[in-house]
Protein backbone atom coordinates (compact mmCIF):
# COMPACT_ATOMS: atom_id res chain seq x y z
CA UNK A 1 0.00 0.00 0.00
CA UNK A 2 1.60 3.43 -1.18
CA UNK A 3 -0.22 5.92 1.58
CA UNK A 4 0.21 9.52 0.44
CA UNK A 5 2.46 11.62 3.21
CA UNK A 6 -0.68 13.14 4.35
CA UNK A 7 -2.35 9.65 4.66
CA UNK A 8 0.35 8.41 6.59
CA UNK A 9 0.37 11.62 8.55
CA UNK A 10 -3.72 10.94 9.49
CA UNK A 11 -2.72 6.91 10.13
CA UNK A 12 0.61 7.62 12.34
CA UNK A 13 -1.57 10.27 14.56
CA UNK A 14 -4.33 8.31 14.88
CA UNK A 15 -2.48 5.36 16.17
CA UNK A 16 -0.49 7.71 18.38
CA UNK A 17 -3.30 8.56 20.19
CA UNK A 18 -4.74 4.98 20.55
CA UNK A 19 -2.02 3.34 21.69
CA UNK A 20 -1.22 2.78 25.04
CA UNK A 21 -5.27 3.30 26.51
CA UNK A 22 -6.80 1.15 23.80
CA UNK A 23 -8.15 -1.97 24.91
CA UNK A 24 -8.26 -4.50 21.61
CA UNK A 25 -6.12 -4.61 18.49
CA UNK A 26 -4.77 -2.54 16.50
CA UNK A 27 -4.04 -3.60 12.83
CA UNK A 28 -1.56 -2.12 9.99
CA UNK A 29 0.02 -3.45 6.64
CA UNK A 30 2.99 -4.13 8.64
CA UNK A 31 1.10 -6.22 11.22
CA UNK A 32 0.79 -10.22 10.77
CA UNK A 33 -3.20 -10.89 9.91
CA UNK A 34 -3.59 -7.57 7.90
CA UNK A 35 -4.62 -10.01 5.18
CA UNK A 36 -6.99 -11.73 6.70
CA UNK A 37 -8.47 -8.80 8.84
CA UNK A 38 -9.35 -6.79 5.32
CA UNK A 39 -11.53 -9.83 3.97
CA UNK A 40 -14.70 -9.40 3.36
CA UNK A 41 -17.23 -11.81 2.85
CA UNK A 42 -17.56 -10.79 -0.94
CA UNK A 43 -14.14 -11.26 -2.54
CA UNK A 44 -14.56 -9.06 -5.50
CA UNK A 45 -13.59 -6.10 -3.03
CA UNK A 46 -10.23 -5.65 -2.10
CA UNK A 47 -9.27 -2.64 -0.39
CA UNK A 48 -6.36 -1.93 1.75
CA UNK A 49 -7.43 0.42 5.09
CA UNK A 50 -4.30 1.94 6.69
CA UNK A 51 -5.31 1.06 10.08
CA UNK A 52 -7.84 -1.31 11.64
CA UNK A 53 -8.87 -0.88 15.13
CA UNK A 54 -10.26 -4.20 16.22
CA UNK A 55 -12.06 -2.62 19.43
CA UNK A 56 -13.17 -4.75 22.31
CA UNK A 57 -15.78 -2.30 24.36
CA UNK A 58 -17.63 1.05 24.37
CA UNK A 59 -14.54 3.06 25.66
CA UNK A 60 -12.09 1.58 22.50
CA UNK A 61 -15.39 2.82 19.94
CA UNK A 62 -15.40 6.17 21.18
CA UNK A 63 -11.52 6.39 21.26
CA UNK A 64 -11.62 5.51 17.79
CA UNK A 65 -14.13 7.57 17.12
CA UNK A 66 -12.81 10.53 18.51
CA UNK A 67 -9.24 10.16 17.06
CA UNK A 68 -10.41 9.45 13.74
CA UNK A 69 -12.78 12.73 14.09
CA UNK A 70 -9.79 15.05 15.59
CA UNK A 71 -7.51 13.91 12.96
CA UNK A 72 -9.95 13.91 9.87
CA UNK A 73 -9.45 10.44 9.22
CA UNK A 74 -11.92 8.14 6.54
CA UNK A 75 -13.53 6.57 9.08
CA UNK A 76 -15.30 3.41 8.49
CA UNK A 77 -17.15 0.61 10.62
CA UNK A 78 -17.19 -2.73 10.17
CA UNK A 79 -19.92 -5.38 11.69
CA UNK A 80 -19.84 -8.98 10.17
CA UNK A 81 -18.77 -7.66 6.61
CA UNK A 82 -21.54 -9.14 4.45
CA UNK A 83 -22.43 -5.80 2.94
CA UNK A 84 -22.05 -7.20 -0.92
CA UNK A 85 -20.24 -3.23 -1.52
CA UNK A 86 -17.64 -3.70 0.71
CA UNK A 87 -18.10 -0.12 2.95
CA UNK A 88 -17.20 -2.16 5.90
CA UNK A 89 -13.63 -0.86 4.73
CA UNK A 90 -12.26 2.10 3.59
CA UNK A 91 -8.75 2.39 0.79
CA UNK A 92 -6.21 4.05 3.30
CA UNK A 93 -9.01 4.91 6.13
CA UNK A 94 -9.50 4.11 9.59
CA UNK A 95 -11.82 0.69 9.98
CA UNK A 96 -13.07 0.36 13.18
CA UNK A 97 -13.79 -3.41 13.34
CA UNK A 98 -16.75 -4.83 15.94
CA UNK A 99 -16.00 -8.49 15.10
CA UNK A 100 -14.53 -8.53 18.56
CA UNK A 101 -17.95 -7.47 20.70
CA UNK A 102 -19.60 -10.59 20.21
CA UNK A 103 -21.55 -10.73 23.09
CA UNK A 104 -25.22 -11.28 23.82
CA UNK A 105 -27.30 -11.76 26.84
CA UNK A 106 -30.81 -12.94 27.36
CA UNK A 107 -33.15 -11.74 30.03
CA UNK A 108 -35.34 -14.44 30.03
CA UNK A 109 -37.57 -13.13 32.44
CA UNK A 110 -38.30 -9.64 29.88
CA UNK A 111 -37.79 -11.51 26.39
CA UNK A 112 -35.26 -9.11 25.87
CA UNK A 113 -31.47 -9.68 24.57
CA UNK A 114 -29.24 -7.42 24.44
CA UNK A 115 -26.26 -7.95 21.50
CA UNK A 116 -23.22 -6.24 20.78
CA UNK A 117 -22.81 -4.35 18.06
CA UNK A 118 -20.24 -6.93 16.06
CA UNK A 119 -22.06 -10.12 16.69
CA UNK A 120 -23.28 -12.04 13.72
CA UNK A 121 -26.85 -13.77 13.60
CA UNK A 122 -25.79 -16.88 14.50
CA UNK A 123 -24.46 -15.84 17.96
CA UNK A 124 -27.63 -14.35 18.90
CA UNK A 125 -29.66 -17.88 17.47
CA UNK A 126 -26.61 -19.74 20.20
CA UNK A 127 -27.92 -17.88 23.10
CA UNK A 128 -31.55 -17.26 21.93
CA UNK A 129 -32.14 -20.83 21.37
CA UNK A 130 -31.07 -22.68 24.74
CA UNK A 131 -34.14 -20.56 26.55
CA UNK A 132 -36.57 -21.34 23.71
CA UNK A 133 -36.70 -17.95 22.02
CA UNK A 134 -35.69 -16.08 18.95
CA UNK A 135 -35.43 -12.97 17.72
CA UNK A 136 -36.27 -12.56 14.31
CA UNK A 137 -33.61 -12.06 11.52
CA UNK A 138 -32.31 -13.51 8.15
CA UNK A 139 -31.14 -16.85 7.08
CA UNK A 140 -27.19 -16.67 6.56
CA UNK A 141 -26.06 -17.24 10.42
CA UNK A 142 -22.84 -15.25 9.40
CA UNK A 143 -24.06 -12.29 8.58
CA UNK A 144 -23.41 -9.41 10.95
CA UNK A 145 -26.27 -7.68 13.27
CA UNK A 146 -25.30 -4.83 12.80
CA UNK A 147 -25.30 -3.69 9.05
CA UNK A 148 -28.72 -6.27 8.63
CA UNK A 149 -30.53 -4.51 11.50
CA UNK A 150 -29.62 -0.96 10.71
CA UNK A 151 -30.85 -1.36 7.09
CA UNK A 152 -34.30 -3.69 8.09
CA UNK A 153 -33.80 -7.26 8.40
CA UNK A 154 -36.04 -9.80 6.35
CA UNK A 155 -35.96 -13.69 7.46
CA UNK A 156 -37.86 -16.25 7.88
CA UNK A 157 -39.79 -14.92 11.04
CA UNK A 158 -40.49 -11.46 9.30
CA UNK A 159 -44.10 -11.86 7.98
CA UNK A 160 -45.42 -13.21 11.78
CA UNK A 161 -43.08 -10.54 13.97
CA UNK A 162 -41.93 -7.85 11.47
CA UNK A 163 -38.28 -7.00 10.04
CA UNK A 164 -35.52 -7.41 12.56
CA UNK A 165 -35.73 -3.36 12.84
CA UNK A 166 -39.31 -3.91 13.99
CA UNK A 167 -38.31 -5.57 17.01
CA UNK A 168 -35.13 -3.30 18.11
CA UNK A 169 -36.75 -1.73 21.38
CA UNK A 170 -33.23 0.21 22.11
CA UNK A 171 -29.72 0.88 20.96
CA UNK A 172 -26.38 2.07 22.62
CA UNK A 173 -24.85 4.81 19.92
CA UNK A 174 -21.21 6.17 20.01
CA UNK A 175 -22.15 9.36 17.89
CA UNK A 176 -19.65 11.42 15.60
CA UNK A 177 -18.94 13.60 18.87
CA UNK A 178 -17.93 10.97 20.93
CA UNK A 179 -20.93 10.49 22.79
CA UNK A 180 -22.62 7.60 24.30
CA UNK A 181 -25.92 7.74 23.86
CA UNK A 182 -28.91 5.32 25.21
CA UNK A 183 -31.72 5.95 22.73
CA UNK A 184 -34.84 4.51 22.88
CA UNK A 185 -38.44 5.53 22.29
CA UNK A 186 -38.38 8.24 25.11
CA UNK A 187 -34.74 9.06 24.72
CA UNK A 188 -33.57 10.53 21.42
CA UNK A 189 -37.12 9.72 19.56
CA UNK A 190 -35.43 11.06 16.52
CA UNK A 191 -32.75 8.51 16.67
CA UNK A 192 -34.05 6.18 16.77
CA UNK A 193 -36.37 6.41 13.97
CA UNK A 194 -33.30 6.96 11.92
CA UNK A 195 -31.64 3.97 13.17
CA UNK A 196 -34.65 1.59 12.39
CA UNK A 197 -33.82 1.64 8.58
CA UNK A 198 -31.11 4.61 8.17
CA UNK A 199 -28.14 2.38 8.47
CA UNK A 200 -24.98 3.38 9.82
CA UNK A 201 -25.46 6.51 8.93
CA UNK A 202 -25.72 8.14 12.75
CA UNK A 203 -23.09 6.49 15.08
CA UNK A 204 -21.49 3.28 16.05
CA UNK A 205 -24.14 1.09 17.49
CA UNK A 206 -22.39 -0.75 19.99
CA UNK A 207 -25.58 -2.89 21.75
CA UNK A 208 -29.23 -3.28 20.30
CA UNK A 209 -31.59 -4.39 22.56
CA UNK A 210 -34.08 -6.72 20.30
CA UNK A 211 -37.58 -7.41 21.60
CA UNK A 212 -37.73 -11.90 21.71
CA UNK A 213 -40.44 -14.60 21.20
CA UNK A 214 -41.19 -18.10 23.00
CA UNK A 215 -40.51 -20.18 20.09
CA UNK A 216 -38.34 -23.81 19.15
CA UNK A 217 -36.75 -24.82 19.58
CA UNK A 218 -38.22 -27.18 17.01
CA UNK A 219 -39.92 -25.15 13.62
CA UNK A 220 -42.53 -27.36 11.40
CA UNK A 221 -40.71 -26.95 8.22
CA UNK A 222 -40.86 -27.96 4.64
CA UNK A 223 -39.57 -28.27 1.05
CA UNK A 224 -40.04 -29.06 -1.95
CA UNK A 225 -37.87 -29.30 -5.53
CA UNK A 226 -39.44 -28.89 -8.95
CA UNK A 227 -37.51 -29.92 -12.26
CA UNK A 228 -37.45 -27.15 -14.87
CA UNK A 229 -40.51 -28.92 -16.78
CA UNK A 230 -42.41 -28.87 -13.37
CA UNK A 231 -41.14 -25.33 -12.19
CA UNK A 232 -43.54 -22.57 -13.58
CA UNK A 233 -46.95 -24.67 -13.30
CA UNK A 234 -46.08 -24.67 -9.30
CA UNK A 235 -45.11 -21.40 -9.03
CA UNK A 236 -48.16 -20.17 -10.32
CA UNK A 237 -50.09 -22.31 -7.69
CA UNK A 238 -47.84 -20.56 -4.77
CA UNK A 239 -48.22 -17.34 -6.08
CA UNK A 240 -52.82 -17.74 -5.83
CA UNK A 241 -52.23 -19.40 -2.55
CA UNK A 242 -49.74 -16.82 -1.29
CA UNK A 243 -52.00 -14.22 -0.25
CA UNK A 244 -54.35 -16.53 1.34
CA UNK A 245 -51.58 -17.58 3.56
CA UNK A 246 -51.66 -16.79 7.56
CA UNK A 247 -48.76 -14.86 9.02
CA UNK A 248 -47.49 -17.58 10.80
CA UNK A 249 -46.22 -18.69 7.47
CA UNK A 250 -42.83 -18.05 6.45
CA UNK A 251 -42.19 -18.75 2.11
CA UNK A 252 -39.48 -18.34 -0.11
CA UNK A 253 -38.16 -19.70 -3.27
CA UNK A 254 -34.71 -19.96 -4.50
CA UNK A 255 -34.26 -21.49 -8.67
CA UNK A 256 -30.78 -23.48 -7.60
CA UNK A 257 -28.58 -24.05 -10.39
CA UNK A 258 -26.29 -26.26 -8.80
CA UNK A 259 -28.53 -28.28 -6.03
CA UNK A 260 -26.33 -28.27 -2.72
CA UNK A 261 -26.40 -31.35 -0.53
CA UNK A 262 -29.02 -30.50 1.84
CA UNK A 263 -30.19 -32.60 4.17
CA UNK A 264 -33.65 -33.47 2.65
CA UNK A 265 -32.06 -33.50 -1.34
CA UNK A 266 -31.43 -37.61 -2.08
CA UNK A 267 -27.95 -37.52 -3.82
CA UNK A 268 -28.88 -38.06 -7.16
CA UNK A 269 -30.52 -34.82 -7.03
CA UNK A 270 -27.71 -32.78 -5.73
CA UNK A 271 -25.68 -30.64 -8.76
CA UNK A 272 -29.14 -30.81 -10.60
CA UNK A 273 -31.12 -27.48 -11.90
CA UNK A 274 -34.09 -27.32 -9.58
CA UNK A 275 -36.16 -24.98 -8.11
CA UNK A 276 -36.46 -24.83 -4.39
CA UNK A 277 -39.39 -24.43 -2.16
CA UNK A 278 -38.72 -23.48 1.83
CA UNK A 279 -41.51 -22.55 4.31
CA UNK A 280 -41.86 -22.87 7.65
CA UNK A 281 -44.66 -22.58 10.56
CA UNK A 282 -43.76 -19.52 12.93
CA UNK A 283 -45.37 -21.15 15.83
CA UNK A 284 -45.75 -24.14 17.76
CA UNK A 285 -44.21 -27.08 16.02
CA UNK A 286 -47.31 -29.45 16.68
CA UNK A 287 -49.63 -26.83 15.82
CA UNK A 288 -52.31 -28.77 13.70
CA UNK A 289 -53.09 -26.38 11.69
CA UNK A 290 -48.80 -25.45 11.11
CA UNK A 291 -47.95 -29.03 9.98
CA UNK A 292 -51.22 -29.09 7.48
CA UNK A 293 -50.80 -25.67 5.97
CA UNK A 294 -46.65 -26.95 5.47
CA UNK A 295 -47.90 -30.17 3.82
CA UNK A 296 -50.27 -28.69 1.53
CA UNK A 297 -47.72 -25.99 0.51
CA UNK A 298 -44.72 -28.44 -0.50
CA UNK A 299 -47.76 -31.05 -2.03
CA UNK A 300 -48.43 -28.11 -4.12
CA UNK A 301 -47.64 -29.25 -8.27
CA UNK A 302 -45.74 -31.67 -8.55
CA UNK A 303 -42.44 -31.52 -6.70
CA UNK A 304 -40.12 -34.38 -7.42
CA UNK A 305 -38.94 -34.34 -3.81
CA UNK A 306 -41.67 -32.87 -0.87
CA UNK A 307 -40.53 -33.14 2.55
CA UNK A 308 -42.44 -31.64 6.09
CA UNK A 309 -40.22 -31.87 9.42
CA UNK A 310 -39.61 -31.17 12.39
CA UNK A 311 -36.22 -29.30 12.82
CA UNK A 312 -34.43 -27.28 15.43
CA UNK A 313 -35.00 -23.22 14.54
CA UNK A 314 -32.01 -21.22 15.75
CA UNK A 315 -29.41 -24.31 15.44
CA UNK A 316 -30.59 -26.07 12.59
CA UNK A 317 -32.79 -24.39 9.97
CA UNK A 318 -30.67 -20.83 10.36
CA UNK A 319 -27.86 -22.88 9.39
CA UNK A 320 -29.19 -24.64 6.50
CA UNK A 321 -27.29 -22.17 4.04
CA UNK A 322 -24.28 -20.91 5.62
CA UNK A 323 -21.79 -23.34 3.81
CA UNK A 324 -23.23 -22.04 0.26
CA UNK A 325 -22.69 -18.87 1.55
CA UNK A 326 -19.04 -18.76 3.01
CA UNK A 327 -16.73 -16.20 2.57
CA UNK A 328 -14.36 -15.99 -0.49
CA UNK A 329 -16.28 -16.15 -3.13
CA UNK A 330 -16.94 -13.61 -5.96
CA UNK A 331 -20.46 -12.85 -5.01
CA UNK A 332 -22.73 -9.95 -6.74
CA UNK A 333 -26.44 -9.43 -5.98
CA UNK A 334 -29.30 -7.65 -7.53
CA UNK A 335 -32.41 -6.67 -5.85
CA UNK A 336 -35.90 -6.02 -6.76
CA UNK A 337 -39.57 -5.30 -5.38
CA UNK A 338 -42.00 -6.40 -7.57
CA UNK A 339 -45.69 -5.30 -7.39
CA UNK A 340 -46.80 -9.18 -8.49
CA UNK A 341 -45.80 -12.57 -9.20
CA UNK A 342 -47.87 -12.72 -12.46
CA UNK A 343 -46.98 -15.63 -15.10
CA UNK A 344 -45.04 -13.27 -16.76
CA UNK A 345 -42.81 -12.75 -14.03
CA UNK A 346 -42.15 -16.22 -13.31
CA UNK A 347 -41.42 -16.95 -17.03
CA UNK A 348 -38.68 -14.17 -16.93
CA UNK A 349 -37.36 -15.19 -13.75
CA UNK A 350 -36.97 -18.98 -14.85
CA UNK A 351 -35.56 -17.70 -18.15
CA UNK A 352 -32.46 -16.60 -16.44
CA UNK A 353 -32.38 -19.63 -14.07
CA UNK A 354 -31.83 -21.54 -17.64
CA UNK A 355 -28.72 -19.28 -18.30
CA UNK A 356 -25.36 -20.79 -18.13
CA UNK A 357 -23.41 -18.72 -16.17
CA UNK A 358 -19.97 -17.62 -17.16
CA UNK A 359 -17.32 -20.65 -16.11
CA UNK A 360 -19.33 -23.55 -15.37
CA UNK A 361 -16.75 -25.40 -13.29
CA UNK A 362 -16.15 -22.09 -11.25
CA UNK A 363 -19.34 -21.04 -11.40
CA UNK A 364 -21.37 -22.62 -8.51
CA UNK A 365 -24.21 -20.80 -8.04
CA UNK A 366 -26.41 -18.30 -9.68
CA UNK A 367 -29.72 -17.75 -7.80
CA UNK A 368 -32.71 -15.51 -8.41
CA UNK A 369 -34.71 -15.76 -4.76
CA UNK A 370 -37.90 -14.89 -4.21
CA UNK A 371 -39.14 -13.53 -0.56
CA UNK A 372 -42.66 -13.43 -0.06
CA UNK A 373 -43.20 -10.98 3.33
CA UNK A 374 -46.31 -8.43 3.69
CA UNK A 375 -47.99 -9.87 6.91
CA UNK A 376 -46.61 -8.03 10.24
CA UNK A 377 -44.07 -6.17 8.15
CA UNK A 378 -46.89 -4.26 6.43
CA UNK A 379 -48.59 -3.63 9.75
CA UNK A 380 -45.79 -1.17 10.55
CA UNK A 381 -47.05 2.68 9.58
CA UNK A 382 -44.63 3.68 6.65
CA UNK A 383 -43.70 7.07 8.81
CA UNK A 384 -43.12 4.88 12.27
CA UNK A 385 -39.95 3.87 11.23
CA UNK A 386 -36.93 4.77 8.36
CA UNK A 387 -37.37 1.67 6.90
CA UNK A 388 -39.43 2.60 3.37
CA UNK A 389 -41.49 0.19 1.41
CA UNK A 390 -42.92 -2.12 4.04
CA UNK A 391 -45.54 -2.50 1.59
CA UNK A 392 -43.74 -4.49 -0.77
CA UNK A 393 -44.64 -8.10 -0.67
CA UNK A 394 -42.59 -10.08 -3.27
CA UNK A 395 -38.77 -9.36 -2.85
CA UNK A 396 -36.30 -10.43 -5.54
CA UNK A 397 -32.77 -11.41 -4.99
CA UNK A 398 -30.14 -12.41 -7.58
CA UNK A 399 -27.71 -13.59 -4.89
CA UNK A 400 -24.97 -14.75 -7.48
CA UNK A 401 -21.51 -15.91 -6.71
CA UNK A 402 -18.76 -18.06 -8.64
CA UNK A 403 -14.92 -18.49 -8.18
CA UNK A 404 -12.96 -16.83 -11.06
CA UNK A 405 -12.59 -13.02 -11.21
CA UNK A 406 -12.34 -14.04 -14.69
CA UNK A 407 -15.98 -14.40 -14.87
CA UNK A 408 -17.20 -11.13 -13.37
CA UNK A 409 -17.77 -9.11 -15.86
CA UNK A 410 -20.34 -11.87 -18.05
CA UNK A 411 -21.75 -12.94 -14.67
CA UNK A 412 -22.67 -9.80 -13.47
CA UNK A 413 -23.87 -8.66 -17.03
CA UNK A 414 -26.24 -11.61 -17.46
CA UNK A 415 -27.71 -10.79 -13.74
CA UNK A 416 -28.27 -7.09 -14.53
CA UNK A 417 -29.59 -7.73 -17.61
CA UNK A 418 -32.11 -10.11 -15.97
CA UNK A 419 -32.68 -7.85 -13.30
CA UNK A 420 -33.48 -5.11 -16.27
CA UNK A 421 -36.01 -7.81 -17.81
CA UNK A 422 -38.50 -6.97 -14.48
CA UNK A 423 -38.80 -3.69 -15.18
CA UNK A 424 -42.38 -3.74 -16.04
CA UNK A 425 -43.22 -5.47 -12.92
CA UNK A 426 -40.99 -3.21 -10.48
CA UNK A 427 -42.43 -1.69 -7.61
CA UNK A 428 -40.90 1.17 -5.64
CA UNK A 429 -37.95 1.12 -3.78
CA UNK A 430 -34.66 -1.01 -3.17
CA UNK A 431 -33.74 -2.94 -0.66
CA UNK A 432 -30.87 -0.96 0.70
CA UNK A 433 -28.97 -3.95 2.17
CA UNK A 434 -28.54 -4.93 -1.56
CA UNK A 435 -27.55 -1.68 -3.18
CA UNK A 436 -24.81 -2.63 -5.50
CA UNK A 437 -21.73 -0.33 -6.55
CA UNK A 438 -23.19 0.42 -9.91
CA UNK A 439 -26.73 1.38 -8.12
CA UNK A 440 -25.36 3.71 -5.87
CA UNK A 441 -27.38 6.67 -8.00
CA UNK A 442 -30.58 4.76 -6.09
CA UNK A 443 -29.69 5.77 -2.48
CA UNK A 444 -32.19 8.26 -1.92
CA UNK A 445 -35.10 5.62 -3.15
CA UNK A 446 -33.68 3.26 -1.01
CA UNK A 447 -34.21 5.29 1.58
CA UNK A 448 -37.54 5.72 0.56
CA UNK A 449 -37.42 8.46 -1.87
CA UNK A 450 -36.86 12.46 -1.40
CA UNK A 451 -38.75 12.91 1.70
CA UNK A 452 -37.62 10.62 3.77
CA UNK A 453 -34.30 11.07 2.60
CA UNK A 454 -34.61 14.87 3.53
CA UNK A 455 -36.12 14.28 7.49
CA UNK A 456 -32.95 11.77 7.45
CA UNK A 457 -30.77 14.53 6.51
CA UNK A 458 -31.59 16.94 9.31
CA UNK A 459 -31.36 14.27 11.92
CA UNK A 460 -27.62 13.31 9.98
CA UNK A 461 -27.05 16.73 10.64
CA UNK A 462 -27.83 16.68 14.27
CA UNK A 463 -25.82 13.70 15.31
CA UNK A 464 -23.01 14.01 12.55
CA UNK A 465 -22.36 17.31 11.42
CA UNK A 466 -19.52 16.61 10.20
CA UNK A 467 -20.57 13.21 7.65
CA UNK A 468 -17.85 11.70 9.76
CA UNK A 469 -19.88 8.54 9.03
CA UNK A 470 -19.75 8.87 4.96
CA UNK A 471 -18.47 4.78 4.35
CA UNK A 472 -21.93 3.71 3.65
CA UNK A 473 -24.64 4.34 1.58
CA UNK A 474 -24.75 8.12 2.77
CA UNK A 475 -27.29 10.65 3.77
CA UNK A 476 -25.67 14.06 3.61
CA UNK A 477 -26.39 16.13 6.59
CA UNK A 478 -29.18 18.82 6.02
CA UNK A 479 -31.03 21.19 7.64
CA UNK A 480 -33.82 21.30 5.18
P1 LIG B 1 -20.90 -4.83 7.04
O1 LIG B 1 -20.38 -4.87 5.64
O2 LIG B 1 -19.95 -5.00 8.16
O3 LIG B 1 -21.70 -3.48 7.27
C1 LIG B 1 -22.64 -3.01 6.35
C2 LIG B 1 -22.91 -1.53 6.67
O4 LIG B 1 -23.45 -1.42 7.98
C3 LIG B 1 -21.63 -0.70 6.66
O5 LIG B 1 -21.92 0.58 6.17
C4 LIG B 1 -21.28 -0.62 8.14
O6 LIG B 1 -20.54 0.52 8.43
C5 LIG B 1 -22.63 -0.61 8.82
N1 LIG B 1 -22.59 -1.23 10.17
C6 LIG B 1 -22.46 -2.54 10.45
N2 LIG B 1 -22.54 -2.74 11.78
C7 LIG B 1 -22.70 -1.51 12.34
C8 LIG B 1 -22.84 -1.05 13.68
N3 LIG B 1 -22.86 -1.89 14.71
N4 LIG B 1 -22.99 0.28 13.88
C9 LIG B 1 -23.01 1.15 12.83
N5 LIG B 1 -22.87 0.77 11.55
C10 LIG B 1 -22.73 -0.54 11.31
N6 LIG B 1 -30.39 -9.26 4.63
C11 LIG B 1 -31.60 -9.54 5.13
O7 LIG B 1 -32.37 -8.63 5.44
N7 LIG B 1 -32.01 -10.83 5.29
C12 LIG B 1 -31.23 -11.88 5.00
O8 LIG B 1 -31.63 -13.02 5.17
C13 LIG B 1 -29.93 -11.62 4.47
N8 LIG B 1 -29.12 -12.63 4.15
C14 LIG B 1 -27.87 -12.36 3.71
C15 LIG B 1 -27.02 -13.42 3.45
C16 LIG B 1 -25.74 -13.18 2.99
C17 LIG B 1 -24.83 -14.33 2.70
C18 LIG B 1 -25.31 -11.83 2.80
C19 LIG B 1 -23.94 -11.56 2.29
C20 LIG B 1 -26.15 -10.78 3.05
C21 LIG B 1 -27.44 -11.03 3.52
N9 LIG B 1 -28.32 -9.99 3.79
C22 LIG B 1 -29.56 -10.26 4.30
C23 LIG B 1 -27.93 -8.59 3.54
C24 LIG B 1 -27.36 -7.99 4.81
O9 LIG B 1 -28.43 -7.44 5.54
C25 LIG B 1 -26.35 -6.88 4.46
O10 LIG B 1 -25.31 -7.41 3.70
C26 LIG B 1 -25.80 -6.21 5.71
O11 LIG B 1 -25.18 -5.00 5.33
C27 LIG B 1 -24.79 -7.08 6.43
O12 LIG B 1 -24.37 -6.46 7.59
P2 LIG B 1 -22.89 -6.68 8.13
O13 LIG B 1 -22.80 -6.02 9.46
O14 LIG B 1 -22.52 -8.11 8.02
O15 LIG B 1 -22.06 -5.92 7.03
Amino acid sequence: MDLTEPQRAVRDAVLAELEGSFGGELITEDSTGYDQARTLWNAVIDKRPALIARCTNTEDVVAVVNAARVHDALLSVRGGGHGVVGKALADDGVTLDLGLMNGVTVDTERKLVHVQGGCRLGDVDAATSEHGLAVPAGIVADTGVGGLTLGGGAGWLSRKYGLTSDNVVSFEAVTASGDVLEVSATEHPDLIWALHGGGGNFGVVTRFTFRAYAFGPDVRFGAALYTADTAAVALRAYADIYPTLPYEVGWHVTMKQSMPPLPFVPDELVGKRLVMIFCLWAADVDDAEGTETIKRLVGTGDPVVNTVAAIPFGLGLQRFLDAEYSDGLRNYTNEAHLTELSDDVIEALLDFWEVELAGPESSIGGEPTIYGLGGAVQDVPEAATAFSHSESVWWVNYACHWKDARDDERNMAAIRSSCRDLTPWLGAGIYVNMLNVDELDRVVEAYGGPETYARLGVVKAKYDPGNLFRVNHNIVPSTA
